[in-house]
């Protein structure tokens, strides 16, 4: 078999750490498999060079920071293949470029356009295990860049379906895909199996267990998705087609993003034009907007509300005060996304109400609502937003 194993930041967050994950990645070798691990940074590590780099500029060039949080996936797949080496296994430590793995220009957040597997092949025929730097790739121009925060576990995926891998195991330091974040709510439970849908929706929607870009690469490319921990031997959980699971609860999960910011603009004009003006700004600058809303103030002027990533909130700010005068716009972070999953919703009605009266029961206030089939999100408060999770939890009886 040919297994893909990515080991996130606190499964590498030491050396012990990298000692034990070498002793895994053994094991699987001596089983007579061909191994491709990807490393991620030592946990800790990107923020920390985020931080280095915001202590000069609020807005640093995305170009540098690619130099820069690129380095800390390096660090670590050298270690491993040190390590290895000296257990008897010989192993060869790539960065993205030397592994083929070509992106677009959009740095701090590129695409994988291709992968030239040659490399990573001769390595394996050799008997080698590759250990690649996660998170990176190279433009066509030799530029680093990198795949957007989380993004080692897209390296995975990608390098899974270049290589035709028969699996592909993205160890963690949970056991699995819970029904909400084990850390918000300790009666989370595991499941089992998980599609490739609900999974996308969930990561999307802050779930940081899976970076939502791999689950949907995986899904196109049909990759064996297994997420489990590097701190025992418990069965993860499957990622896989819908039609692959029995039963489908009607809520499969409850998902929080506290990276999200909002943006609004007071005294619109109400005319044709505006919303398209400001929207086109943003994309071309590859601010991701998500939840927008626009209502009508006194006056027939309109006030327009939309949510952005917290930490683009900076780059959007300088937008729209170019775009606008500054006593019209208010900006908080202090908000978060609370989402509600699952596809049985599809074929349900009354889902959304029982959410709604949860947190007024809790004296929650939702400040901005959007849905769709699968799927209901709610912006509150950010200091209410785990109240709002556990609520909602036990809400749909997920905790039995
Ligand atoms: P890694 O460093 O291995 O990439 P991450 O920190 O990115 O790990 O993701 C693992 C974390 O995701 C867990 O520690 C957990 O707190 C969080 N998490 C959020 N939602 C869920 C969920 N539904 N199921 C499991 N873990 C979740
Ligand atoms: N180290 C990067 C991050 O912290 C990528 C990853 O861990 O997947 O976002
Ligand atoms: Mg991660």
């Amino acid at each position: 078999m040919l297994v893909v194993q990515k080991y996130g930041g606190t499964s590498v967050g030491d050396l012990e750490r990298i000692e034990s994950v070498a002793k895994r990645v053994s094991k699987a070798k001596e089983a007579g498999n061909d191994i491709v691990v990807v490393v991620s940074a030592m946990s800790g590590e990107t923020n920390k060079l985020v931080g280095y780099a915001e202590h000069f500029s609020q807005t640093p060039s995305a170009r540098e920071m690619d130099i820069l949080l690129s380095s800390g996936e390096r660090v670590t797949s050298a270690l491993l293949a040190i390590a290895l080496t000296e257990m008897g296994h010989p192993a060869m430590a790539m960065t993205g470029r030397q592994a083929g793995i070509y992106t677009d220009e959009v740095h701090t957040k590129a695409r994988i356009n291709s992968i030239d597997n040659r490399a990573m092949k001769e390595a394996l025929d050799k008997g080698k295990i590759v250990i690649l730097a996660g998170f990176q790739g190279i433009t066509e121009s030799g530029s680093v860049t990198t795949l957007g925060r989380g993004g080692s576990d897209l390296s995975a995926v990608a390098v899974a379906g270049a290589l035709d891998a028969d699996l592909c195991e993205i160890y963690t330091d949970v056991d699995g895909i819970y029904t909400t974040d084990p850390r918000i709510e300790p009666k989370a439970k595991k499941i089992e199996k998980i599609s490739y849908d609900e999974m996308l929706e969930f990561a999307s929607l802050g779930a940081k267990v899976l970076q939502n870009r791999s689950v949907e690469l995986a899904k196109k490319l049909n990759v064996n998705l297994v997420t489990r921990s590097s701190f025992n031997d418990n069965e993860g959980t499957l990622i896989t087609k819908e039609e692959n699971i029995m039963e489908q609860p009607i809520v499969s999960g409850i998902a929080v993003d506290k990276n999200q910011a909002r943006i609004t603009l007071r005294g619109v004009s109400d005319k044709p034009g505006i919303a398209a003006e400001i929207f086109k700004t943003l994309a071309q600058n590859n601010i991701n907007v998500d939840m927008i809303i626009q209502n009508v103030g006194e006056d027939s002027s309109t006030n327009l509300g939309f949510t952005v990533p917290e930490n683009e909130l900076e780059r959007a700010k300088e937008i729209m005060l170019q775009l606008n005068a500054s006593e019209n716009l208010e900006f908080d972070r202090d908000i978060a996304k609370v989402s509600i999953v699952g596809v049985g919703m599809k074929s349900h009605s009354g889902v959304a109400s029982r959410a709604f009266e949860t947190l007024a029961a809790e004296n929650i206030n939702i400040e901005m609502i959007s849905t769709s089939e699968i799927k209901i999100s709610m912006v509150v408060a950010e200091k209410y937003s785990e109240l709002a999770v556990r609520a909602l939890h036990s809400a749909y009886e997920m905790d039995q």
